[in-house]
């Protein structure tokens, strides 16, 4: 039986990737500050417990005979958030401190894994190809020369290069994605740290007929989202293919905040109105470009964007 270990396995991610290994017959143990919010891991093990410490990632990476070695590792662990949380400048201390004292700590205990994966981020990507919301380009060869316009982004970008020399030097197998913008249910909806879809969700499922909701920024802003099922498709992918990335895994279907809002809307069937105010917004325009996924992996995500949202809305107005 191929064994596992999810770092971040508390959080949205990485609680649906133990779900993903458990049902394809991994053993899998799940790292995390945190046990996750919405339902029951479902690893055969469940360490809680903070990556910065080696000796706890020295436990997390040792099975019960010392010389047996984890089939599989995935990275996913990071101080993470939607605008709210990245582009406010106010927790870029703890992101850049945190996530590099993680990857570090993972990869000098590199001899404990045969494979890692790690998630990068279309944060990477520079802000002078994102000006555009109709016409972002996030190729994967656009990363350099580097403008990332968050300290968030500028992590992910040096730290795939960390994995990257690890894999030319130390000999280990890498695989990096690059996500974009992934949602899904039992993901964070409140607080903070969620991301547009979630937070959009639930401001329609709490508004009453004739109510006026507030979306930061102009609306015009692009994006586009991917469902978590089809995420962990495409991470499932990679880690099967003789491809080290750095690959986009994300949806080609751009859409409009302000569109975004009204498909929420037009889901809740409700007589809304929408405002703008000011607000940590990002780029202008974000897509992802899966032209490499497709060469690379014969894959790329298929399921409409509003199937995913209707998910989304349903399960948060269960939450409410
Ligand atoms: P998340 O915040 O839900 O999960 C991250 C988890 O890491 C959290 O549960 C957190 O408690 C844990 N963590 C943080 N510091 C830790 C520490 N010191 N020790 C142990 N655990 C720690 O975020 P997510 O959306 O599941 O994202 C997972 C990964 O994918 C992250 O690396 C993120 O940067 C990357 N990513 C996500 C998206 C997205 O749209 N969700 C997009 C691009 C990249």
């Amino acid at each position: 039986m191929k064994k596992a270990l999810v770092c971040g396995a508390g959080g949205f991610i990485g609680s649906h990737l133990v779900k993903r290994l458990k049902k394809e017959g991994y053993w899998v143990r799940g790292i995390d500050l945190k046990f996750p919010e919405f339902s029951d891991t479902k690893a055969d093990h469940f360490i809680q417990g903070d990556l910065r410490d080696l000796s706890v990632c020295k436990t997390a990476l040792t099975l019960d005979s010392l010389s047996e070695q984890f089939d599989e590792v995935y990275q996913l662990a990071a101080q993470m958030g939607g605008a709210g949380f990245v582009f406010t400048g106010e927790n870029d201390a703890d992101i850049m401190h945190d996530s590099t004292m993680i990857h570090l700590n993972i990869l000098n205990l590199n001899k404990k894994y045969k494979k890692i994966f790690f998630s990068g981020s279309a944060c990477c990507y520079p802000e002078y190809n994102q000006t555009d919301p109709d016409n972002p380009n996030c190729s994967e060869d656009s990363a350099y020369p580097a403008q990332c316009d968050s300290e968030y982004g500028w992590e992910k970008l040096y730290a795939e290069r960390l994995y990257f020399a690890f894999m030319r030097n130390k000999g280990i197998d890498v695989k990096v994605a690059r996500f974009h913008n992934i949602m899904g249910i039992e993901g964070t909806w409140q607080g903070g740290r969620e991301k547009a879809p979630a937070a959009i969700c639930r401001k329609v499922g709490m508004a009453k007929d004739g109510d006026t909701i507030e979306i930061w920024g102009s609306g015009k802003q692009t994006r586009s989202f991917l469902y978590i099922d089809e995420c962990l498709d495409g991470v499932r992918t990679l880690m099967k293919s003789d491809f080290s990335g750095p690959v986009n895994i994300g949806s080609e279907e751009m859409i409009s905040i302000d569109n975004l809002t009204l498909m929420a809307i037009g889901i809740s069937k409700k007589k809304l109105y929408v405002t703008h105010i000011d607000g940590p917004v990002g780029v202008n325009g974000r897509n992802s470009d899966n032209t490499l996924c497709k060469k690379e992996l014969s894959w790329e995500p298929k399921q409409p964007l509003v199937v995913g949202i209707t998910k989304i809305y349903n399960w948060i107005c269960d939450q409410l």
